[in-house]
């Protein structure tokens, strides 16, 4: 078993000494079965939020009311969230309360998928209710239960059966896939980053190449914040063919948008700005699939050049190559060279700072044209015209005489 459970077992014993259950639930155990790498340790308990609370030195409130608290063992966090039902669905979204209850079974029952449903015991014993073990084997994605009330009560989970798809290569079982087609619309009621996160996670699946179309056979693309159902079946077609065969250390969520507004043309970076702040990105996830959509431009060109190489941020410029060469874009890689060849790699590295140019400029007091001049002198350091030493600059600067 994945070292990961070894070192959380003493938690469920903590737990169980307290007199209470608890249980390796959802994503460790599907992963576990299918003998792949777990990502998390989610547990379920009987205990209740303050009664884990009392249990644990260190614990932390994520979610209280919905029964869930972190507590930190050995350094490492865990999830503990109370059995629990949901209550009332009143808008196809998260329910408005949640109850308690002191069972396994029943905590279950509110899980998404067959797969998602199962658990485990300290001692590796298998809990599976819902026939969880022969969905994996069958390759299947199934509510559990009755697949129109499931995606009823949250139409989120329409997006997660697509991103399990498409990360375990699983189709979606015919009545899960109808009641999607019947329910896509209910989409709308879900905020834009919870459908960011399983949109972000389809596109990085392993099996995006071959489920790419999934958005579009189940009429979810319709829903996609600035997308269309005919955008959304050429842009995947497009993206398929861009991560087919493609090495896993190249599937980056940033790198993954990159192309997918490439496909969409939106390429000027003020429209990516506002695109990508709609769907609930970080700035400086915008930041990187901004230098990346112009990286793009600068290899196909053969245009990068030593200053693109010194501006853009370097991993962004190295991720850019490896994948326009796996892609088979480029027929060899060229910038590290280039950047091992760059006299300077940051400002810092200028053998003269402001205080240099102010007195070898005369000046006592600073102003906009001591800037002008680092900028001036960055780029021709870059470019080979000048040399990076305190004395060349300064021939430089006397004999320049004003800056602009
Ligand atoms: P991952 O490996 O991506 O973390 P996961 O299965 O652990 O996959 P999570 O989103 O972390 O997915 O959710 C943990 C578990 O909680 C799921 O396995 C599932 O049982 C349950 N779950 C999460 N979201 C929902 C939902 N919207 N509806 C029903 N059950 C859910
Ligand atoms: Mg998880």
């Amino acid at each position: 078993t994945d070292p990961l459970f070894q070192e959380a077992i003493p938690v469920l014993g903590q737990i169980e000494s307290h007199g209470y259950e608890a249980y390796f639930v959802g994503g460790c155990v599907r992963d576990t079965l299918l003998n792949k790498k777990i990502n998390d340790i989610d547990i379920a308990s009987s205990a209740r939020p303050e009664e884990v609370e009392a249990m644990f030195p260190i614990t932390f409130d994520v979610g209280k009311e919905h029964g869930t608290i972190v507590v930190v063992v050995d350094k490492a966090p865990y999830e503990i969230t109370t059995f629990r039902t949901e209550g009332d669905y009143t808008d196809f979204r998260r329910p408005d309360q949640v109850n308690f209850v002191r069972n396994l079974r029943e905590d279950t029952l509110r899980r998404d998928f067959t797969i998602n449903a199962m658990a485990f015991d300290r001692h590796g014993k298998l809990y599976d209710y819902h026939g969880g073990v022969k969905d994996l084997n069958d390759h299947l994605i199934r509510c559990v239960g009755n697949a129109q009330e499931r995606f009823l009560e949250d139409a989120l989970r329409m997006m997660r059966a697509i991103r399990f798809a498409s990360q375990l290569g699983f189709e979606i079982e015919e009545e899960s896939f109808k009641a999607i087609q019947t329910l896509k619309a209910n989409l709308q009621h879900i905020s834009i980053e919870r459908i960011r996160i399983e949109f972000s996670k389809f596109l990085l699946g392993d099996s995006f190449a071959d489920k790419a179309q999934l958005l579009v056979n189940t009429g979810l693309a319709d829903y996609l914040l600035g997308f269309t159902q005919a955008l959304v079946e050429t842009v995947m077609t497009e993206l398929s063919k861009d991560f087919k065969n493609i090495h896993n250390t190249l599937r980056d969520e940033r790198l993954v948008w990159a192309r997918m507004l490439k496909h969409m043309g939106i390429i000027q970076p003020e429209t990516i700005r506002s695109f990508l702040k709609e769907w609930t990105h970080s700035n400086a996830f915008i930041k990187d699939v901004i230098q990346m959509i112009q990286l793009f431009d600068y290899f196909k060109e053969e245009q990068i050049t030593s200053w693109e190489v010194y501006n853009y941020d370097y991993s962004n410029v190295q991720l850019v190559e490896d994948f326009l060469f796996e892609t088979q874009f480029l027929d060899h890689k060229f910038v590290d060279d280039i950047y091992n060849a760059l006299p300077i790699k940051s400002k810092k590295d200028i053998a003269v700072n402001g205080k240099d140019v102010m007195t070898i400029l005369n000046l006592n007091k600073g102003g906009p044209e001591i800037g002008a001049w680092l900028d001036k002198i960055e780029r021709l350091i870059i470019e080979m015209e000048l040399e990076n030493t305190y004395s060349m600059i300064e021939a430089y600067i006397k004999n320049s005489g004003s800056i602009d």
